[in-house]
């Protein structure tokens, strides 16, 4: 692990998410022979902003939340990363997330650098109206920092279009004009893109497709286990088993459910809709220990929850052989080499969850263009986009005889080399 940050002692905390990043930055730049000069530049964020937003509650009184957002580099292009809302939000965190998504942009082969923003907070117990004002507050705070050109949100977890579309509002009203492009992800009408909901999921999809394809196993012949129901676990579980992929276990933080037979995933989303968004009581198969899914026996494992969730005892008891994470950061640097070892194909998240912010910027790209393509074009395009990207990873791996992981990390540092060398120092 390095010591040649500039962080503080105090961020220097043993388990710190940023560090998993620099580790996987450390080991491809070793493999790769990154320059010195490109790697001290990646390991210190370009801009770390923490703002106090004081909002007023349904009960009258006022309550001070903490919002983050993290430039971390802006060397291809505008830095690009979602919003989340959550409560073990905080500056590593978002660090992190803003370093994967420099990794991600380049990956993907979109003209971005990284960003990531939060909020701490529980979106969970807070009224719609109380959501909407602590929205406004932070884009008002950041309203020098986003920009069409400059700095562009989007969804995470804890926040969708509907959040979005606040953040446009505020920000036009900042600024007294329109900029849809200031954030994607925006509904549908309100300059959001047709393909943008489905897309992280979308994406999980093709990367396994495309690594099943590479293993010569036919997808109608496997079973998977998906983590997570929300944006991203719920879209995947679905396209997979149009697919013909027979979903065996899926979960969230209220329950987790097991049908050796195949869970009937529309009928699973049905009932999420019509209970509160969650799958507590599903009765499509027995319920399950949620640590249980992530070694369930299948051949595929998509993680779409949480970060942390892949630690080493786990990976040591994984029966997948294929690792589709369509989360951010859900295996801990450590257990990295155990998942080699056992063989297992991981297609880490800076590749396999790309497809969100993939079709983040077919979205600005409309909203710059101000005309809008229909569904049918955007996954056609999301789709080679991500087989292409996927082709890139797979062969730096090859090439460098190394885990996907790092090959993704490869592929990435070669771009930002480039874009770094070209644009020269002051
Ligand atoms: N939050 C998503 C991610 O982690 C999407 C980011 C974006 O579309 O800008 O990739």
């Amino acid at each position: 692990m390095t010591t040649k940050t500039n962080a503080s002692a105090t961020e220097q905390h043993e388990s710190s998410m940023f560090d998993a990043v620099l580790a996987r930055l450390d080991t491809a730049a070793k493999i790769y022979g990154l320059s010195e000069d490109v790697a001290v530049v990646l390991r210190n964020p370009l801009k770390q902003v923490k703002v106090s937003l004081p909002v007023m509650m349904d009960n009258g009184k006022i309550q001070v939340f903490e919002g983050f957002r993290t430039i971390h580099s802006t060397i291809l292009g505008p830095s690009k990363g979602g919003i989340r809302y959550a409560m073990d939000v905080c500056d590593d965190e978002v660090k992190a997330l803003s370093a994967w998504m420099t990794f991600k942009c380049a990956v993907a082969n979109l003209p971005y650098g990284g960003g990531k923003g939060g909020i701490k907070c529980d979106p969970r117990k807070m009224s719609i109206g109380e959501l909407e004002r602590l929205t406004k507050a932070y884009t008002t705070a950041l309203a020098d920092v986003f920009g069409p050109d400059k700095d562009i949100p989007a969804p995470d977890m804890g926040t969708s279009a509907r959040e979005m579309a606040w953040i446009v509002d505020a920000y036009n009203k900042v600024y007294r004009g329109n900029f849809p492009g200031v954030v994607t992800g925006k509904p549908v009408g309100l300059g959001g893109s047709m393909g943008r909901e489905t897309a992280t999921g979308r994406g999980v999809m093709v990367a396994t497709l495309a690594a099943l394809k590479k293993m010569d196993i036919d997808p109608k012949k496997v079973t998977a286990a998906v983590q997570g129901f929300g944006n991203v676990g719920l879209n995947a579980a679905l396209l997979l088993s149009v697919q013909g992929i027979r979903v065996c276990a899926i979960g969230d933080h209220t329950t987790t459910i097991w049908n050796e037979k195949g869970i009937h995933i529309q009928g699973a989303i049905r009932y999420a809709k019509e209970n509160g968004g969650v799958l507590k009581g599903f009765t499509g198969g027995v319920e399950i220990k949620n640590t249980e899914l992530l070694t369930a026996n299948v051949d595929i494992l998509v993680p779409a929850a949480l970060q942390n969730v892949i630690t080493e005892e786990v990976a040591a008891n994984i029966k997948a052989k294929l690792i589709v994470e369509g989360a951010n950061g859900p295996t801990v640097a450590e257990a990295d080499h155990i998942l080699q070892e056992k063989g297992i194909i991981v297609v880490p998240d800076i590749l396999a969850n790309s497809g969100g912010v993939t079709v983040s910027y077919f979205e600005w790209v409309q909203n710059n263009y101000g005309h809008y393509w229909t569904e049918e074009e955007v996954n056609i395009k999301h789709d080679s986009s991500m087989r292409e990207a996927f082709e890139h990873v797979w062969n730096n791996a090859q090439q460098y005889k190394t885990s996907l992981r790092i090959g993704a990390y490869i592929t990435a540092l070669k771009k930002i080399e480039l874009g770094v060398k070209a644009k020269g120092n002051y």
